[in-house]
């Protein structure tokens, strides 16, 4: 996240102070876990407040329909005066003061402090503030009818062990996804989201209430989503064809099987190498016979599967 310094006005008491904006909220390299949040360690979303007068926002030039409601509300004032630390205080108190006009801003402010929490192992606070997320977030899913928002509900109600509750939302969502189209059904995000579901699926059957990450729902796509992608996109019109090359493709490793994928749908050919042998090279090599990108795959994986007698598969030089 890139965070710069400005001079801001306070929208409460109209004094100026130095604040700090993010700018972006790409993290490089950061993990994403299943509750959407991406870290590389701490929890580092800036929050402003007014050194005079202690009111904190996103934006403290910026006032809130009910902040001066909150602000002598009992809620903020425990929270001023409660034994968390000036961050946890700051996002909660932003949360208060968002709460009645900006329920996407109120969830994340709450997402926030209960990643603090966590990080302290103060499980109590972050249970109780992880419910106020879910109150929030849940509001603009149904709003919306965000599936992306809906999951993550998914996933804080599976963390704060309401597992019965999780798993009512995880049919609905269920019911929608299967009454997409098929063309949906294979786009990336259909399958990301596919994955998601199964992966929470497995956690709530397991009573499961830890942190877990993205990537492991990262699993391959299913051979018949396979077998219908193949069919819809590649050269090879035929049921002949696909009852041929869907198997062998779908047992290559990862970075094959992946490579079709992605021709697949975009039509980009990426070159893969193995030792002198390339998918460019075999293309290039056997011209003017026509070699399919996904021939050319298919080739390079069988010089690698045969070992010693792969150089024997692919030598056009030789023939020459
Ligand atoms: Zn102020």
């Amino acid at each position: 996240m890139k965070i710069i310094k400005a001079k801001t006005k306070c929208a409460v008491c109209g004094k100026e102070s130095e604040q700090e904006v993010a700018c972006s909220s790409h993290t490089i390299g950061a993990k994403k876990h299943l509750d959407c949040r991406h870290d590389n360690g701490q929890v580092n979303a800036p929050i402003q407040e007014c050194p005079h007068c202690h009111y904190a926002n996103i934006d403290i030039s910026r006032l809130s329909e009910n902040a001066k409601q909150v602000y002598a509300s009992v809620k903020y004032q425990e929270i001023l005066n409660s034994k968390f630390d000036d961050k946890i205080k700051n996002y909660l108190k932003a949360a208060l003061v968002n709460e009645k006009d900006k329920e996407d801003c109120t969830a994340q402010l709450y997402l926030y402090a209960t990643w603090c929490f966590e990080d302290e192992k103060d499980y109590k606070n972050a249970t109780k503030y992880r419910k106020m997320a879910y109150k929030n977030l849940i509001k603009i899913a149904e709003k919306e009818d965000n599936r992306g928002i809906y999951i993550q509900c998914i996933d804080l109600l599976r963390k704060s062990k309401e597992f019965d509750k999780a798993k009512e939302l995880l049919v609905k969502v269920r019911l929608d996804l299967f009454n997409t189209d098929l063309r949906t059904k294979l786009t990336d995000e259909y399958i990301a989201i596919i994955n998601i579901v199964k992966l929470e699926e497995k956690l709530i059957a397991n009573k499961d209430s830890a942190d877990h990450l993205l990537e492991e729902s990262e699993a391959r796509m299913s051979f018949v989503d396979f077998k219908g992608l193949f069919l819809l996109y590649s050269n090879f019109l035929s049921h002949t064809a696909s009852s041929i090359y869907v198997p062998i493709i779908y047992q290559m490793k990862d970075e094959y099987f992946n490579a079709v994928v992605k021709y697949l749908r975009t039509g980009k050919q990426e070159n893969l190498v193995y030792r002198s042998f390339s998918t460019n090279g075999i293309i290039n090599s056997y011209r003017p016979e026509k070699v399919d990108y996904i021939q050319a795959v298919i080739i390079l994986d069988n010089i690698e599967k045969l070992g010693d007698d792969g150089y024997f598969v692919f030598r056009p030089h030789i023939i020459e």
